[in-house]
């Protein structure tokens, strides 16, 4: 916990100074593909294409159209990871439903000296961050355990999201070493994202990854970039500019 807040003061101090703007290039510039309500419809029609999305970040997550497994983005690289257990690079031409990325830069680094679980490193991250801003988060470490989630790819007409999930497939893995990239996203931003924190994982050898549902850390480093600017590509099908937003 120590740690932690010891960096308050770095992490709070972009938001202190929002009176004093500047252009925020296109470093951490949150972009995102329609939204987490659109997905809970059933909304699972690709909306862009990936040669397209790798132009808006080089870090991130998501999914394919029909729900045909979980999307990793890291350093620009792109990983489906499949209800199979396969793990595969991204083709430019496969299109995406839902999806969030950025160009990742780290602004604040801090070192998991203890094991942690997923409770406890979200809880003392919980302390530190606004609530209020959406953050990047890369962690990187040796996880003594990590349950890893995919989902398999439906036909239309699209079954809502909770009943794909119902029938997840799940992996779980022990003396991993990889990578979890995901977000933070404040209340502010319910509809647009799930409100917390959304974790996807690949390890170094790229043999396995998923949605990350819980996991313990031996050790490593935790990086944030804190999120400025935020867009959402809207998706100009009729399920879309139909949907009963916001949902309840
Ligand atoms: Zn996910």
């Amino acid at each position: 916990m120590r740690h932690f807040q010891r960096f308050l003061f770095v992490i709070l101090l972009p938001a202190l100074l929002a009176a004093e703007p500047k252009p925020a290039g296109r470093n951490n510039v949150l972009f995102q593909v329609s939204t987490i309500d659109a997905l809970a419809l059933g909304l699972f029609q690709g909306a862009l294409d990936y040669g397209d999305l790798k132009h808006q970040g080089d870090f991130g997550l998501g999914t394919f159209e029909g729900l045909d497994g979980e999307m990793i983005a890291l350093d620009g690289r792109f990983f489906q990871a499949r209800p199979d257990g396969s793990v595969r690079r991204v083709d430019g031409k496969a299109t995406t439903p839902f999806a969030a990325v950025t160009h990742f830069a780290a602004e604040v680094k801090l070192p998991v000296a203890q094991p942690a679980s997923m409770a406890q490193i979200t809880a003392q991250l919980d302390q530190v961050l606004s609530r209020n801003l959406f953050y990047a988060i890369k962690i990187h470490g040796r996880f003594a355990s990590i349950l890893n989630r995919s989902v398999s790819k439906q036909s239309p007409p699209y079954p809502p999201l909770a009943t794909v999930i119902a029938g997840q497939t799940l992996f779980p893995d022990r003396n991993v070493t990889g990578t979890l990239v995901g977000f933070r996203s404040p209340a502010l931003a319910k509809g647009l994202q799930p409100v917390g924190y959304h974790f996807h994982f690949i390890a170094d050898d790229e043999k396995s990854g998923g949605h990350a549902l819980d996991f313990e850390i031996a050790g490593g480093t935790v990086e944030i970039g804190v999120i400025r600017q935020h867009s959402t590509y809207a998706p100009l099908t009729p399920e879309f500019l139909n949907a009963p937003f916001p949902l309840p």
